[in-house]
């Protein structure tokens, strides 16, 4: 069953959020101070209202605490995303996010009750750096400081040889956990003896440091 957002703020990152979820087919509220925000995202994000969200009488009247996730994209103003995140605990929201421009920011966001903090700004960052440096990097997730998973395009060093040729896990202490191929399908744990052909897309997981050593080889 699908869940019910509420997204307050609706600048770049915030709309964006709500059209996202809306067009995944979840029920979503935005909410914004300012009409002319309302207006803009009217035909992608449907239902939208005109309200203040540091006033908790306009909140409780919204409903606001039966939405299963209500997300504070307020940017700029660091006082309202404040006062935001004290009323919506305040009126017992399960579910809180919200968005922090800096350290300091997000660690008062939490102290005053939300329950995800996203840095959106940060993060974005962070990625496009890793795309700049290592272009054959589709996707990675971090999964701690020590290991993440990546999507690897093989190089034509790598195209036409077998997974037990390339002998990945033994070389570079990394393990295939599958291959996409050019038309999108993925095969999960692919056979040692599958031939990578061109466009196809390793996805990997392993250490930081051995990824980076795959990714020399690759290059
Ligand atoms: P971004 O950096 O994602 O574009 P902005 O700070 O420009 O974010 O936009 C934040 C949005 O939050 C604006 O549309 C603004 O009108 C709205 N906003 C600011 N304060 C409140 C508030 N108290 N209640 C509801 N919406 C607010």
């Amino acid at each position: 069953m699908s869940k019910q957002y509420a997204v307050i703020g609706l600048g770049r990152f915030g709309s964006s959020l709500a059209q996202s979820l809306t067009q995944e087919d979840n029920e979503v509220l935005g909410i914004d101070i300012n009409e002319e925000r309302i207006e803009e995202n009217r035909e992608a994000v449907r239902h939208g209202v005109i309200a203040d969200s540091t006033d908790e009488q306009a909140m409780k009247s919204l409903g606001i605490r039966n939405f299963d996730v209500v997300i504070v994209a307020i940017g700029d103003n660091m006082q309202a995303s404040i006062l935001s995140v004290v009323v919506l605990k305040e009126l017992g929201v399960k579910h809180i996010v919200a968005k922090a421009l800096s350290k300091h920011h997000g660690l008062i966001l939490s102290k005053v009750g939300a329950d995800d903090v996203v840095y959106p700004e940060r993060d974005m960052g962070q990625r496009i750096a890793q795309k700049l440096m290592s272009p054959s990097i589709i996707e990675f997730i971090k999964l701690s400081d020590e290991y993440s998973i990546e999507e690897v395009r093989i190089s034509a060093n790598i195209t036409g040889k077998s997974l037990i040729e390339l002998d990945i896990r033994a070389r570079f202490n990394v393990n295939v956990i599958a291959v996409r191929y050019s038309n999108n399908s993925v095969k999960i744990s692919p056979e040692p003896d599958y031939r990578l052909k061109e466009d196809d897309v390793l996805v990997v997981i392993g250490k930081n440091d051995d990824l980076k050593e795959l990714e020399k080889f690759n290059a």
